[in-house]
């Protein structure tokens, strides 16, 4: 049966590893597409504005007599068909540039622009102008200045015999970059997020992998419960066997020592006594195999009351002052009147050794609805004692767990049990140095309903 579910166990985590991985893959491989088809756009945008700067710097140089140049005159003439040209085809800047990479002549009036001084030109350029003054028609790759993307198309404009003599530099704007830079940010956005939300769902399914660990410790328990059962049941066994001897010990003893019309009530003391303790010890026995609780419709109050009744001067001699808050119409719940009785004896006896130097049990009862619809009896016992320190919580209703030199741990890990064959539930509260409340939650409902839910 362990064995099975710890399988089971085993089986889920793979399972939740996988769905994991599949999940990054997923990311992993719908951000390489998107970055995929930005790279495509950028580079087919790219040679297309290349194209048109090369086709347009074609025409153009054409037309420029390079030889015209140092003449004042046709200057002004070349730069009026420069400006055309510019204006035109929606160029940002077109210039002639000489040997020196400085330039002669540009479509742009630097004067009128103040604060626009000639700038050095781009590295991306140069090896494109060098290109150029190879004979080549070469573009740049793209630059960046003043918050906009440019390129530019560099065609030699040759004298009569073919040699280039001056660079004809045509500039234009590449202001759909920005905008599919704007795309790359929200990629990376996009993907910082997924990769956020990868991340929280992973941290989700660690959780669910931790309580899937929770399963494994409380296998574990159970285990150790087992174990442990059995080892006490052995031993509740052989004390069971030793009493009937002392018991029939005792029988031979008073048969033998008594002497007639004087009978010795001592021997009769030893019985009574041997009595109690098999009584005990078979109890213990048919607790530890699970006797099916007997349950009986009745109101739990008059159950509490009976144990306060005897716990009374036990608790007056602690120095315990004793708070019963009972709800006076309590509705009648299905309980075993013995088994609760083990209940509450052990929660009272925990918190009276939680108040070495005295204080407050506070016993309350009131109807209550779960938020699953279902009806309880709750039952809290208050204590203002020691409280509990918040790494032991959860062991608490583990068999043999214990802060006691004289405890056995034992008490709570019998209480659980016994709530468990009522169908009801358990809760603790405890704030160090300021007492711990138990509440015990008995499920309202006829008998019928409770025997084909199956306990
Ligand atoms: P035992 O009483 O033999 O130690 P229990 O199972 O009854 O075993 O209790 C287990 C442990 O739970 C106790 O040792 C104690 O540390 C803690 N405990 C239980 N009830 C209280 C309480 N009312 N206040 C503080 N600690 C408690
Ligand atoms: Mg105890």
């Amino acid at each position: 049966m362990f064995e099975q579910l710890k399988d089971v166990l085993a089986k889920r985590t793979v399972h939740l590893k996988v769905v994991v991985f599949l999940g990054i893959l997923l990311l992993l491989m719908f951000s390489a597409g998107n970055w995929f088809f930005y790279g495509q756009t950028r580079s087919y945008l790219e040679e297309e504005l290349g194209k048109k700067l090369i086709a347009i710097g074609t025409t153009t140089a054409l037309k420029i007599n390079p030889l015209t140049l140092n003449d004042e005159q046709s200057k002004t003439l070349v730069k009026q068909f420069l400006k055309d040209v510019q204006w035109a085809n929606d160029l940002s800047n077109i210039s002639i540039l000489d040997t020196k990479q400085q330039t002669i002549l540009e479509a742009k009036d630097r004067t009128e622009e103040k604060g626009q001084e000639i700038m050095p030109l781009p590295e991306e350029t140069t090896n494109a102008w060098l290109a150029a003054w190879g004979g080549v028609n070469a573009v740049s790759g793209l630059y960046w200045i003043g918050g906009t993307y440019f390129k530019s198309g560099y065609v030699p404009i040759r004298d009569k015999n073919n040699i280039p003599r001056a660079i004809l530099c045509v500039e234009a704007s590449a202001k759909f970059f920005n905008i599919l830079n704007l795309y790359k940010r929200s990629l990376i956005l996009s993907g910082l997020i997924s990769l956020a939300f990868t991340i929280l769902f992973g941290l989700f399914l660690y959780r669910v992998m931790l309580s899937t660990t929770s399963a494994q410790e409380t296998v574990r328990q159970a285990e150790k419960l087992a174990t442990m059962g059995q080892l006490s049941a052995g031993l509740a066994h052989e004390i069971r066997n030793a009493l009937g001897i002392i018991d029939g010990t005792a029988e031979v003893l008073k048969q033998r020592y008594n002497r007639p019309g004087q009978p010795d009530e001592m021997f009769d003391y030893i019985q009574a006594e041997v009595k109690k303790l098999k009584k005990i010890a078979s109890e213990f026995l048919a607790f530890l195999k699970g006797i099916p609780v007997k349950l009986e419709r009745g109101n739990i109050n008059p159950v509490i009351d009976h144990i306060l009744l005897s716990l009374k001067p036990e608790l007056d001699n602690a120095n315990i002052k004793l708070t019963r808050k009972f709800y006076p119409l309590l509705p009648l719940t299905l309980f075993d009147t013995g088994r609760m009785e083990q209940v509450f004896l052990n929660l009272l006896l925990n918190a009276k050794e939680a108040m070495p130097d005295g204080g407050e049990i506070i016993i309350t009862t009131n109807p209550t609805i779960a938020k699953t619809g279902q009806k309880y009896v709750q039952i809290k016992v208050s204590d203002n004692g020691e409280g509990i320190l918040p790494q032991n919580a959860d062991k608490l209703f583990e068999p043999f767990f214990t802060t006691k030199e004289q405890g056995h741990g034992l008490g709570l890990s019998i209480v659980a049990r016994i709530i468990e064959e009522h169908q009801g539930e358990i809760t603790v509260e405890s704030k160090e140095e300021t007492g711990t409340t138990f509440s015990i939650f008995l499920p309202i409902r006829d008998k019928e309903n409770y025997e084909n839910s199956g306990s």
